[in-house]
């Protein structure tokens, strides 16, 4: 039992300085401790393109830039890390700084190192943006979320971690902004990653960098009060020491340095004084095994009374990101509180290394295990420890979510961060930002790129919305939409949208039937309107428009009802609606006979859905209501230029190569489009199909049909008829 012994190595070296240069003999000679020669042999390969690449640019320290990459690659070493994440290491800024390409890295070290540098690149260019605290935890989640490997994470904190060592040469307004990121999203990742030696130094050197002064203040503080401290912290040491001694336990004690951010949070966070946070002597215990940690929690309680209350059982029940220990405070000598943590070796190389620990390079493993796997197994290790205590819930919300995430991270154009669920499209971005974004929402640009606004966003894109003020949803954004937010805003608004048109279309077919009764709505008296309404049970006009418009009511009908007539006149004239063109809510073309300008059209009320339009001698409307005239109404086109119309072709065409090509040419020719093709029938020599063509009228399928009829490969060719 040794009392004053370090603790058990941190992944992360403490160097506080590069005074020393760490040159690529020494990375190598780290790397053959644990890596086969040729794949150290490649590490060298990856320093050679690195240093070439970097060559001639200097850090703002003064030195060859390629010192910094060999930093992030050493500490990467330390992690014990696999030899791609250390050639990557060294390549990480080389996409960003150099004229070196991802191809290149690819050609000669792989796809996996290649993936790698990408990887951080992509991270470099993600810039945190927003003022509000609250996002910080977004944009850590965002972070994980664009990240497929691991890995690209440890090399982005190690690169952070070389950054903040050799931060003093930067201007001070700049420092404290990194520090500040530091704070709140490295260090903060790195514990999420159960990578507390990461975390103590990220916090140490972000908290000194953002706050000189406090932190010079607390540190004297420490100094100060520590000097007292030495003599009775060695006798209590000395006195766990030889208990457990006593008891045959073999382990290691040391005394802990509380650091000056913990101290410093705690004191700001709980409004405690230094005295009470400083004033406890901190002892952690590592032992072999879990039976040892709490037959050595027995011993210290034997030998100091435990704090009430205090005790935890981080074993039985670990931390959300894996960690595990015995926490204890004891009343020591003078009434002192010692806190006690005590762990196996293998928990306080968890507890120090987190994710890295369980990467560490294991010889003989196999290659094939991808890093996505190795990410997964360590999650499956937490999620075990977690489930033997029936407590993964918090864990899945904390740890799973980051690593195989169910949102993306947007941002908006300003840098805020818009957390969506997995698939979201720019529609439910622009629902999210507001309703009213959603509803004039007319295209969407996707890192300053038009995109369709059906596409799935992916994290860490930034979305504009183009709005447009007199916009309105398309209903075909309801078969893509994922959020509940865009789906209620979509119906909501197309509702009120039909019930207008509806309004509108029902006034004039009311209107157009008064007409035939050689009166209008202006003439009928309002006590004879309220007449009816109420038997109607109607609270007022508009909602007996919008139901005529719906085709829930017939407006002859009601034409006559209004002037008292029960039956129709002989001579009384059929009404005609003029058609305007554009489909709507209340409008819609049947998809029968896809009536085009030019063709003779009657329209069919059917209840709740309105007008529909079809040509007059489609077989659809031709038995039932045409000849009593109740649910048709006369039809003719209003001129309305340049409107596209959808008409359908059948034709019989040739089994030859590229007569298909020749009939898409003439088509295209003609100024028309393809909608649809579908083939119905094929026999040994020809097949027949049918086409769904863009039109404006039917002059123009006239000549688009013309055409298509002289080439020699179309044997037959017809308009659909419904
Ligand atoms: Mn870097």
């Amino acid at each position: 039992m040794a009392a004053g012994q370090p603790a058990a190595p941190g992944a992360v070296s403490a160097a506080t300085g590069d005074s020393t240069r760490f040159l690529i003999s020494d990375l190598c000679s780290e790397l053959e401790a644990y890596l086969e020669p040729e794949e150290v042999e490649e590490v060298y390969r990856a320093y050679l393109l690195g240093a070439e690449s970097h060559e001639g640019q200097t850090r703002k320290t003064g030195e060859p830039y390629i010192y910094h990459p060999l930093a992030v690659a050493r500490t990467m070493a330390e992690m014990r890390m696999d030899h791609q994440a250390i050639s990557a290491a060294i390549l990480h800024d080389v996409m960003e700084d150099t004229a070196t390409s991802k191809d290149r890295i690819h050609a000669e070290f792989g796809e996996e190192v290649a993936e790698l540098v990408d990887g951080v690149s992509k991270l470099t260019h993600l810039q945190f943006q927003s003022k509000a605290e609250a996002q910080a935890e977004n944009f850590r989640k965002m972070m994980l979320a664009i990240t497929r490997d691991i890995r690209v994470i440890l090399i982005k904190l190690a690169d952070r971690l070389h950054n903040m060592r050799t931060l003093g040469v930067m201007r001070p307004d700049k420092r404290r902004r990194i520090a500040k990121e530091t704070l709140e999203i490295y260090a903060p990742i790195a514990q999420r990653l159960g990578m507390n030696a990461m975390r103590r130094e990220l916090e140490a050197l972000g908290f000194s960098a953002k706050h000189p002064w406090r932190a010079a203040v607390l540190e004297r503080a420490v100094h100060r009060a520590g000097g007292n401290r030495r003599e009775p912290m060695r006798n209590i040491e000395q006195a766990i020491c030889s208990r457990m001694e006593a008891a045959g336990i073999v382990g290691r004690i040391s005394g802990r340095e509380k650091s000056l951010y913990s101290i410093y949070r705690k004191m700001r966070d709980k409004h405690h004084s230094f005295e009470d946070v400083f004033d406890v002597f901190a002892i952690r215990i590592i032992v072999d095994d879990v039976d040892t940690c709490y037959r050595s929690l027995g011993v210290v309680h034997n030998l100091y009374k435990p704090v009430p209350g205090r005790f935890k059982d981080y074993i039985a029940i670990p931390k959300s990101n894996g960690y595990q220990s015995l926490h204890t405070i004891l009343f020591g000598p003078q009434g002192i509180p010692i806190e006690i943590q005590i762990r196996s070796t293998e928990m306080d190389r968890v507890a120090e290394s987190g994710i890295a620990a369980h990467w560490q390079y294991k010889a003989g493993s196999e290659s094939s295990r991808t890093a996505q796997s190795r990410a997964r197994e360590w999650l499956k290790d937490v999620l075990e420890i977690q489930n033997s205590v029936g407590n993964s819930i918090e864990f899945l919300e904390n740890v799973k979510v980051d690593l195989f995430p169910d949102e993306v991270y947007t941002f908006t154009p300003e840098g805020d961060i818009l957390v969506l669920p997995r698939d979201a499209t720019p529609i439910d971005f622009a629902y999210a930002v507001h309703s009213d974004v959603g509803n004039r929402c007319v295209a969407a640009k996707i890192d300053r790129q038009l995109a369709p606004l059906s596409v799935r966003l992916q994290s860490g894109q930034t979305v504009e919305i183009v709005t447009s003020p007199g916009a309105r949803p398309n209903p075909a954004w309801l078969s893509f939409v994922v959020t509940g937010k865009a789906r209620t805003g979509i119906r909501h608004c197309l509702k009120s949208m039909q019930s207008e048109e509806a309004r509108t279309l029902g006034e004039r077919l009311l209107e157009k039937a008064l007409e035939s009764l050689d009166t209008s709505l202006p003439r009928i008296s309002p006590a004879r309107l309220d007449q009816m309404l109420d038997a109607m049970q109607l609270a007022d006009l508009d909602a007996l428009l919008i139901d005529i418009g719906l085709g829930n009511r017939m407006a002859s009908l009601v034409a006559r009802q209004m002037v008292g007539k029960e039956a129709p006149d002989a001579n009384e004239e059929p009404t005609t609606l003029a058609v305007k063109g554009t489909e709507g809510l209340v409008l819609n073309y049947a998809r029968c006979c896809h009536p085009i300008p030019g063709d003779p059209i009657i329209g069919q009320l059917s209840a709740g859905r309105g007008l529909v339009v079809h040509r007059e001698n489609c077989r659809n409307v031709l038995h039932e209501s045409r000849d009593r005239g109740d649910r048709t109404i006369a039809l003719e086109w209003s001129h309305e230029p340049q409107l596209q119309f959808t008409a359908a072709v059948r034709t019989r065409t040739a089994n030859r190569r590229g007569a298909l090509a020749d009939m898409a040419a003439v088509i295209a020719d003609h100024g028309s489009n393809i909608e649809h093709i579908s083939f119905n029938e094929q026999d040994g020599h020809s097949t027949a199909m049918t086409f769904l063509l863009t039109v404006r009228d039917r002059q123009h399928l006239a000549q688009i049909m013309r055409g298509l009829r002289r080439l020699p490969d179309v044997l037959r060719i017809a308009r659909q008829r419904g």
